[in-house]
């Protein structure tokens, strides 16, 4: 997977992308990362990216020229024609389902904007899809496309040193995660639960599936409308539903 990062801010991104299990993917070329600056495409002697609203109004938005090269050149490398997923808080609410499918791609691009926005002309074409990452506004689209990256890095196959780690997680079956335990086996005067011990697989796994649905119906009702669960599964979530 190649992602592409369209920003103001390479360092930014750059930055937070390179430590841990994303910097350790990237050593091992499992995928690569490349932050694009747009002002390297300014138009102007001065590198001015950003201008005043037509119509006023307060605020910076950037123009469609830099942002434009800046996409332009991505596409003289890209292997593929690739989605190009503008950071908005207009777009569609990020969710496991999309990281799934965002991690099927070749290349990605993620436009990240800044100021005021960006310039419609060049969202009108080159945009395809239009990503939020939560109904709240923030100064720019950088650490929204650090979430993504991330959120996708880590279900391509070999970025987790153990696969299945990323199949039983939480959102998978529309279910949050059962609770889990480490060393030592006593802590604070609270004991892990025996049945985490008894070597007992099929115990085990009935057990974190009960705590999953218990846990999905006290802090994430939402979810449960779809889950697929039994006719005893759906009493064990009604008992447990806080309303
Ligand atoms: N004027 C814009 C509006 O009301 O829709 C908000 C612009 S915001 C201050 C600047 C940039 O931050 C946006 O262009 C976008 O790239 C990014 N951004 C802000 N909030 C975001 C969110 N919740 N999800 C994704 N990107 C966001």
């Amino acid at each position: 997977m190649n992602f592409h990062i369209l920003t103001l801010f390479p360092e930014m991104v750059m930055d937070g992308l390179s430590t841990s299990i994303i910097g350790r993917a990237m050593s091992k070329e499992l995928l690569t990362i490349e932050a694009v600056n747009i002002r390297d495409f300014a138009e102007n002697k001065h590198n001015r990216v950003d201008d005043y609203t037509y119509g006023g109004g307060a605020g910076m938005l950037m123009q469609a020229g830099p942002v434009y090269g800046a996409y332009q050149s991505v596409l003289e490398k890209a292997k593929s024609k690739p989605r190009v997923i503008y950071l908005s808080p207009q777009g569609q609410t990020f969710s496991q389902t999309m990281a799934e499918e965002f991690a099927k791609e070749e290349e990605l691009v993620f436009l990240c904007g800044h100021y005021e926005g960006i310039d419609e002309r060049v969202l009108e074409e080159i945009v395809t899809d239009y990503v939020s990452i939560g109904d709240y506004v923030l100064t720019g689209g950088e650490l929204p496309a650090m979430v993504m990256i991330d959120a996708i890095s880590r279900l391509i196959p070999g970025v987790l040193h153990n696969d299945v780690s990323a199949e039983f997680e939480s959102f998978q079956d529309n279910l949050l995660e059962y609770p889990q335990y480490t060393r030592p086996e006593e802590w604070h005067g609270k004991k892990v639960p025996e049945i985490l011990m008894s070597g007992h697989h099929a115990n085990i796994e009935k057990w974190r599936r009960e705590q999953s649905i218990i846990r999905t119906a006290e802090r994430r009702p939402d979810l449960l409308e779809k889950a697929e669960l039994t006719q005893k599964e759906k009493e064990l979530a009604k008992k447990h539903l806080s309303i």
